[in-house]
């Protein structure tokens, strides 16, 4: 494999991948380099939303297309915002999404903030297989926004294990720990495994 789409709009997903993809010498294309079309996200399910992306560039462009769809799961609001959480911003402004989630969690008197970030990557070929590889980070919400780094709900998410939110984080330690990382490492074991 030398080059792959990357299916996302969403900057800091892509720069989190060029980073991670980098010693693999594959190049990786995404919205920065060629046009692509925006999927919907029709699907129930973080695998089903993102084989849709996938699998609907792959056949368009004839070139291998990772995917993936990730949200934030919160169990005090019973998995919400999950796979609705890019649309759980009001035009994208996470600033108000994150103050929404506060006041949710606030409405809900449960004294439980715990949360995991789930991610579904999905590597679609042009002849309609794929394989899909899952990652998870376990954490809490904050009690407050803290944090510049990041992009979407970082600054409101502490992993287990540490005391700073993703946003206040280096990006090398989100990327080691994140949903996002963890479903790269197994996609990177995969690609080793095929060379
Ligand atoms: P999608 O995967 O592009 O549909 O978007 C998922 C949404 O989940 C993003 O818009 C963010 O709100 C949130 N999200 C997913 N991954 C992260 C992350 O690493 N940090 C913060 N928010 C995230």
């Amino acid at each position: 494999m030398e080059e792959l789409i990357f299916a996302s709009h969403n900057c800091g997903k892509i720069a989190e991948i060029k980073q991670m993809l980098a010693p693999l010498n594959i190049k990786v294309l995404s919205a920065d380099d060629i046009d692509l079309p925006d999927v919907e996200e029709t699907g129930a399910t973080f695998e089903e939303n993102a084989a849709l992306k996938a699998l609907t560039i792959a056949k368009l462009t004839g070139k291998l297309c990772l995917a993936d769809d990730s949200g934030l799961c919160v169990n005090a609001l019973g998995g919400r915002p999950g796979v609705y959480s890019a649309r759980y911003a009001p035009n994208r402004d996470f600033d108000k999404a994150m103050d929404k989630l506060l006041a949710e969690l606030e409405e809900s008197d449960s004294p439980d903030r715990s949360a995991y970030f789930a991610c579904v990557l999905v590597l679609g070929h042009p002849e309609g297989s794929y394989q899909r590889f899952e990652g998870r980070v376990n954490g809490k919400i904050a009690m407050q926004k803290q944090g510049n780094g990041g992009f979407g709900f970082d600054p409101l998410f502490v992993p287990d294990g540490y005391k700073e939110t993703f946003a206040e984080l280096d990006a090398d330690v989100k990327n080691k720990i994140s949903h996002r990382g963890r479903a790269l490492q197994k996609f990177v074991s995969f690609i080793h495994d095929l060379k």
